[in-house]
């Protein structure tokens, strides 16, 4: 029976994602140049609940879209696809004075805010270089640590996007794993 290869550290890879953004990141936020919550190089992508309440939205959800589609709503909503997408303007969520998320913890929370710049995607590990926080050198070796000596990391650009980088896992070449 031949060896079975050393199992892709799933776990240890989100984990260490959510650690660098802990360690790394969030601590910079107050003094970012280029707060990502400005949305002015970022699409920020809403469902409706997220929607109406970030922007107090009284009316129903058919009136708002009427509005939006005749150029009435709020110029930085775009809809489509059942989302709402925002651009161009600060997200009301943000605090440009302490340069914070005021609805940080909380279930309305976009999940796309909580993963950037860094996270966990089917065993990569994506980062978004938009934010000037990320230092890919450091976050590869944190990865590295993370893997363990089984694995190499391998560094690949977005074709797109090349400010979104991928951080693969290897199997080092000759390493076995438990039988
Ligand atoms: S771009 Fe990065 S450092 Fe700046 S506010 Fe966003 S997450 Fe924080
Ligand atoms: S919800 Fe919070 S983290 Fe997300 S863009 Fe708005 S202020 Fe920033």
């Amino acid at each position: 029976m031949s060896p079975r290869p050393p199992r892709l550290p799933i776990r240890e890879l989100a984990a260490a994602a959510a650690a660098y953004q802990t360690a790394a990141v969030i601590p910079h936020c107050a003094q970012c140049l280029k707060p990502c919550c400005k949305l002015e190089s970022l699409v920020l992508e809403l469902n409706w609940k997220q929607t109406r309440t970030l922007w107090r939205i009284e009316e129903a959800r058919p009136a708002f879209d009427k509005r939006l589609a005749a150029g009435a709503g709020p110029e930085e909503i775009r809809a489509g696809n059942g989302l709402y997408y925002i651009h161009g303007k600060a997200c009301p969520a943000y605090d440009q004075t302490l340069g914070s998320c005021r609805i940080y913890g909380q279930s309305i929370k976009p999940a796309g805010c909580s993963d950037f710049p860094v996270y966990e995607d089917g065993g990569d590990i994506v980062a978004d270089l938009r934010c000037e926080a990320v230092d890919l050198k450091a976050l590869t070796a944190e990865i590295a640590r993370a893997a363990g000596r089984e694995f190499r990391i391998i560094e690949t650009a977005d074709a797109e996007f090349p400010f979104i980088v991928s951080l693969s896992l290897k199997r080092q070449t000759g390493q076995r794993g438990p039988a």
